[in-house]
C-alpha cells in the first residue's frame, strides 16, 4: 500500500502528547480506523505513527 499525504485524527488532541501521531500510510491499521469525518490533512505537528513507519519499511 502506498504512502499517502499525511493526515491525523481530530481526536489526537485528546491524547497525551507522547501518544499524538500523524499517519502517512494507507495500510496503517490505526490510521484506517480514523473515520473520514475525523481526518485532517497534514501532520498536525505530531510525530509519525509507529505502524506507518513499519508499513513503509516493509514496502507496503
Ligand atoms: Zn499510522
Amino acid at each position: 500500500m502506498p504512502v499517502v499525504a499525511p493526515f491525523y485524527s481530530i481526536n489526537e488532541v485528546n491524547k497525551p502528547s507522547t501518544k499524538q501521531v500523524h499517519h502517512n500510510n494507507s495500510a496503517c491499521p490505526p490510521g484506517c480506523d480514523i473515520p473520514a469525518n475525523e481526518r485532517r490533512q497534514g501532520t498536525g505537528n505530531y510525530r509519525l505513527c509507529y505502524d506507518c513507519q513499519e508499513q513503509t519499511n516493509q514496502g507496503k
